[in-house]
């Protein structure tokens, strides 16, 4: 049997990888990031397939690695993690830096930053992985926390989009019993329930301005469940 709450155990971060040039880049919100080798400094960033960057990635050869702090804001979730590049030009208003290789580094709730040069990409499924080779990497706040997949998860309450290596289908999740009093919403863009037994308040009541905490999305974007 597969308990995919075990899953849930696994640690990661959180992170905006980023492609393109100094014209045009897109960018997504990854929790798979990790350092493969030392000798040289190799990374491994996966990419659905469907997600815009990795044609970004595969065509230009280079990543960025934004490390996002544990207080980043929903927007910035939002709007790498659930719209695709090929509606919107999601680095359009960012603060933003160019690498070495002119790929753009979002500067926007980071902590640190990695430039990578794709030196093997694996096809794993529905993901690519890219293995990159270090260009640079530097610190950009010393004062706060790397945000990490599960404060996202517990804190935040946000969940993974469909796109994401680590997504679990909910319907796969034990289910527990729910008081019928209380309603349960969720956002349509990025998957966040409000749950108004825990949150203490009706989903009626809250503020017309209120937005997902997760994504950024209104009020009208939350669908009863
Ligand atoms: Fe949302």
């Amino acid at each position: 049997m597969i308990n995919y709450e075990a899953l849930f155990k696994i640690s990661y971060g959180l992170y905006i990888v980023s492609s393109g040039s100094k014209t045009y880049g897109n960018g997504f919100i990854s929790n798979t990031v990790f350092q493969v080798t030392s000798q040289p400094p190799r990374f491994a960033a996966c990419c659905s397939k469907e997600n815009h960057t990795a044609e970004v990635i595969s065509s230009t050869g280079y990543f960025s690695v934004s490390v996002l702090h544990s207080e980043a804001d929903a927007g910035i979730i939002g709007r790498f993690g659930y719209k695709s590049g090929k509606d919107l030009n999601k680095m359009e208003g960012m603060e933003l830096k160019f690498g070495e290789s002119g790929v753009p580094i979002v500067l926007n709730d980071a902590i640190a930053f990695l430039e990578c040069k794709v030196v093997e990409t694996y096809d794993v499924g529905t993901h690519l992985m890219f293995i990159g080779e270090l260009l640079q990497a530097d610190v950009l706040d010393d004062s706060k926390e790397a945000l990490t997949y599960l404060y996202y998860r517990q804190v935040k309450k946000g969940v993974a989009p469909k796109n994401a290596p680590t997504y679990v289908d909910k319907t796969k999740l034990q289910k527990k019993s729910t008081d019928q009093e209380f309603n349960r919403y969720e956002c349509a863009a990025c998957g966040y329930i409000y749950d108004e037994e825990q949150e203490g308040k009706k989903f009626d009541e809250l503020p017309d301005d209120w937005v997902c905490p997760v994504c950024g999305s209104e009020k009208d974007d939350f669908f009863k469940l």
